[in-house]
C-alpha cells in the first residue's frame, strides 16, 4: 500500500480544518473520553462514541493505522462537574443500588461494551480504568505542585488556573462567564473560583479511597484522563476525541495539566461530537429524556437504524432524535440491504473495475477525507443505488464503503410479519375485487395502508408488503456477547 492518502479533520483548538500528521508517520494515536460508569449509557453518548469507531475507520480505509484507547471512569466524576463538587457519581449509585462501587462499575462496564457493539462500535485497543492509574495521577500531581500550577489546602490540591496562561484557549475562556453563574459554595480556600480539584481530601471511611503524600483521598475526574492518555500514548499523541459537552470544563483542564506538566503540546487534534438533542434540549440522564439503545431495539428498532441515522448528520453539529427520525432510517437500512441481495445475485468477474465506479470510489475517499462528511457519503451511497452502473459494481462498492459505515449492508433482511387482523383484511379485498366492489376494495386497501400493509394490484391478483416502521421485522438478530474490557 502506497502512502496514506491526506486527511482534514476539524480542529477545536483552532476552529479550523487541519492536515493530520501523525506523530509517528502511518500511525494514528487517538484518545477518547470513555463513559463513566455508574448507570446505562443513552444514545447521545453513544453518539459521542461512535466518533472514534467513524474516524478509526475512516482512517483505516485511507491506509492508516490506528492505536485507539477508551477510558473507563470508576471514580472521580462529581454529579456537578461543571462547577467542580457535588458527590461522585459511582457512590450515588453505589448507595441507590445498595452495592459496591467495584459492583457498581463492572456492571455498568459490560452493559457499555454490549450496548456499543449494538451500534457497531468496533472495540478500543486499550480500556484503562480510572482507578488502575491513581499512582500515575500522584505523580502527574506532584509535578504540577513542583512546577507551581498546583496548591494544597487541607489535603486537597487545586490546579492554580492563573499560572497557566493558555487556560481557557480551548473553550475561548468561556470560564468566567460560567462561573458568574456559579451559585452555592465555592470553597473559600481557594485562590480563584474556577481554579478546579486534582486531588480530594476524604475521610478513611470513604469508599474509594487511596493513600498519597497528601493523605487520603480520591483523583479530580479531569486528572484521570491525563494520566490515562499520557501513560499508554505518550506525551504527544494525534488526536482526542470527547463530546461538546466535554470542552469545559474537562478538556480545558486536560490540556492546562498535560501541557502544565510536560511544558509543550500534548494533543494534535482536539474532536468533538455535537449533542443528541430529544425535543430541542440535550439528552440527558438526569433530566430524564434520554433512550437506551436496548428501548429502541424492544419497540422492534434495528440498532443499526441509529448508526444510520446518525451518519446522516455532520458528527459535530447538534442531532435532533426522534422516534420518526428513526423509524424513516430503519425504512431507509432496510431497502438498502434488500437492494444489495438484490445486486448480488447477479455476480461478475469485472465488479468494481469499471471508469464509472472507480469515479465513486474517488469521491466516497474525499469526503470521507473531508473531516468526516459522511451525509455526503450518505449521498453518496443514494447517488449510486440510483445509478445507471453495473450492479455488480454497485454492490461491490457498498460492500466497500461499509466498512466505514458499519451498517452491515449485506445482512439478509427477512420478511416481515403481517400486522394482526392484516390477512383477513386482505382476504375481504380479494373478495371485494372479485365481486368488483372497487369503492370497498379501495376502502379495505387505505385500512390496510394504516396499519402499514401496502397492497398493489397486478394482472396475477393483490400483491402486499410490510412497511418498515409501522409493523417492525420482530425477528431479533444474535446480539454481540458482552464483552469485559
Ligand atoms: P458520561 O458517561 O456522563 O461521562 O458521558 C459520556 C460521554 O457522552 C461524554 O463524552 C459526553 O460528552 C457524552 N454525552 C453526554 N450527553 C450527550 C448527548 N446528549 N449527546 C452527545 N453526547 C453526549
Ligand atoms: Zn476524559
Amino acid at each position: 500500500m502506497g502512502e496514506p492518502a491526506p486527511v482534514r479533520l476539524y480542529n477545536t483548538f483552532t476552529r479550523t480544518k487541519e492536515t493530520l500528521v501523525p506523530a509517528t508517520p502511518g500511525i494514528v494515536r487517538m484518545y477518547s473520553c470513555g463513559p463513566t460508569v455508574y448507570r446505562y449509557v443513552h444514545v447521545g453518548n453513544l453518539r459521542t462514541f461512535m466518533l472514534p469507531d467513524l474516524l478509526s475507520r475512516t482512517l483505516e480505509y485511507l491506509g492508516y493505522e490506528i492505536e485507539r484507547v477508551m477510558n473507563i471512569t470508576d471514580v472521580g466524576h462529581l454529579t456537578d462537574d461543571t462547577f467542580d463538587r457535588g458527590e461522585d457519581k459511582m457512590l450515588v449509585s453505589a448507595r441507590l443500588e445498595k452495592k459496591s462501587p467495584e459492583e457498581i462499575a463492572a456492571f455498568y462496564t459490560e452493559a457499555f461494551m454490549h450496548d456499543a457493539a449494538s451500534v457497531n462500535i468496533r472495540p478500543a485497543a486499550h480500556y484503562p480504568r480510572a482507578s488502575d492509574y491513581v499512582p500515575q495521577m500522584i505523580e502527574l500531581i506532584t509535578k504540577l505542585i513542583e512546577k507551581g500550577h498546583a496548591y494544597e489546602v487541607g489535603g486537597t490540591i487545586y490546579y492554580d488556573i492563573a499560572s497557566f496562561t493558555a487556560y481557557g484557549k480551548l473553550s475561548r475562556n468561556t470560564t468566567d462567564k460560567l462561573l458568574a453563574g456559579a451559585r452555592g459554595e465555592v470553597d473559600p480556600r481557594k485562590r480563584h473560583p474556577g481554579d478546579f480539584t486534582l486531588w480530594k481530601a476524604a475521610g478513611a471511611h470513604r469508599l474509594q479511597v487511596w493513600p498519597s503524600p497528601w493523605g487520603p483521598g480520591f483523583p479530580g475526574w479531569h486528572i484521570e484522563c491525563s494520566a490515562m492518555s499520557m501513560s499508554l500514548l505518550g506525551a504527544r499523541f494525534d488526536i482526542h476525541t470527547g463530546g461538546a459537552d466535554n470542552v469545559f470544563p474537562h478538556h480545558e483542564a486536560e490540556i492546562a495539566q498535560s501541557e502544565g506538566v510536560t511544558g509543550h503540546r500534548v494533543v494534535s487534534l482536539w474532536l468533538h461530537a455535537g449533542l443528541l438533542m430529544l425535543a430541542g434540549s440535550r439528552m440527558a440522564k438526569s433530566a430524564g429524556n434520554f433512550f437506551r439503545i436496548r428501548e429502541l431495539e424492544d419497540q422492534g428498532f434495528d440498532p443499526l437504524a441509529f448508526r444510520y441515522l446518525a451518519l446522516q448528520a455532520k458528527y459535530r453539529t447538534k442531532l435532533n432524535f426522534s422516534e420518526d427520525g428513526l423509524a424513516g432510517a430503519d425504512r431507509a437500512l432496510r431497502n438498502l440491504r434488500e437492494r444489495l441481495q438484490e445486486w448480488s445475485a447477479e455476480s461478475s468477474e469485472t465488479a468494481g473495475d469499471s471508469d464509472a465506479a472507480a469515479a465513486f470510489e474517488a469521491r466516497f475517499r474525499s469526503a470521507i477525507a473531508d473531516d468526516l462528511d459522511l451525509p455526503a457519503a450518505m449521498a453518496l451511497v443514494s447517488e449510486l443505488t440510483r445509478s445507471a452502473i453495473a450492479r455488480p459494481d454497485k454492490a461491490t462498492l457498498l460492500r466497500r464503503w461499509d466498512r466505514v459505515l458499519g451498517l452491515d449492508l449485506d445482512r439478509s433482511v427477512p420478511d416481515l410479519e403481517l400486522p394482526a387482523g392484516a390477512a383477513n383484511l386482505l382476504e375481504a379485498r380479494e373478495r371485494a375485487r372479485d365481486a368488483k366492489d372497487f369503492a370497498r376494495a379501495d376502502q379495505l386497501r387505505d385500512e390496510l395502508a394504516a396499519a402499514g400493509v401496502v397492497v398493489t394490484d397486478t394482472p396475477e391478483g393483490q400483491r402486499w408488503k410490510v412497511q418498515v416502521g409501522k409493523q417492525r421485522d420482530r425477528t431479533s438478530r444474535p446480539g454481540p456477547a458482552p464483552t469485559t474490557p
